[in-house]
């Protein structure tokens, strides 16, 4: 993998623009894999395919991601900054392909939801459902939730929580990491900063959109210095 180019910065968000984050997620690894089916890169489970996204982000903008949150208790603004790296397992290992929790003697067989799963239900009900591998018999409150525990501990990925404490009255909360939204709001403001540096430099040199997006970072930054000096 390697980092975003600026055109394909701009096509994904231009893509993106039109569809729902679940699909803004797969056109993203989609430009970033062009080796690779659409189908296979729906298949991949949602912490392989966030994990995927991370890894991309980086090459794209950097390790550090920083951000602001408000404490729920004190309301104070946080600002938040922290690594790529800490938001990775210790150990990545590629998760199983079945898993299974045991009920009243019987076993509950069940895969990790993938995007194509996410795409097909509406419902964290429905979600179950679907990737159960054996059964039809209606599951009790406790197995369903023994299944999402251990959805969630195979594929850490899959839901990130920052562990966050307030410097001003020390709450102590977790808070959900959606690495789709955060890397798409990056990227729609990366797109709005290339096309007004677009404009600019097209108006003071006459160059075409693809010429000044093909410039490495540098001499686009060296040239914008100079058209507006
Ligand atoms: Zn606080």
């Amino acid at each position: 993998m390697r980092a975003l180019s600026a055109s394909e910065l701009l096509s994904v968000w231009e893509m993106g623009s039109r569809q729902l984050p679940l699909q803004r997620a797969l056109t993203m690894l989609a430009v970033a894999y062009p080796e690779i089916s659409s189908e296979s890169l729906a298949g991949l489970t949602i912490g392989q395919r966030d994990a995927r996204l991370l890894a991309l982000r980086e090459m794209t903008f950097g390790a550090e991601i920083t951000g602001v949150t408000d404490c729920p208790e004190c309301r104070e603004t946080i600002e938040l900054s922290f690594n790529s790296s800490d938001l990775r397992p210790l150990n990545e290992t590629e998760p199983p392909n079945e898993l299974a929790v045991k009920s009243n003697g019987s076993e509950v067989r069940f895969r990790l939801p993938t995007g194509t799963d996410l795409l097909a239900v509406s419902n964290a009900e429905q979600l179950l459902e679907r990737c159960l591998l054996n059964g039809g018999d209606k599951l009790t409150e406790n197995v369903r939730a023994a299944v999402a525990e251990q959805m969630s501990s195979v594929d850490p990925m899959a839901d990130i929580q920052l562990a966050l404490n307030c410097p001003n009255c020390e709450h102590k909360w977790a808070s959900p990491f959606d690495i789709v939204a955060f890397f798409w709001r990056e990227i729609s403001a990366a797109a709005r900063r290339l096309l007004r540096e677009v404009h600019t430099l097209a108006s003071a040199y006459g160059w075409t959109e693809s010429e000044i997006l093909s410039l490495s970072p540098m001499r686009r930054r060296v040239y914008l210095e100079m058209a507006s000096g």
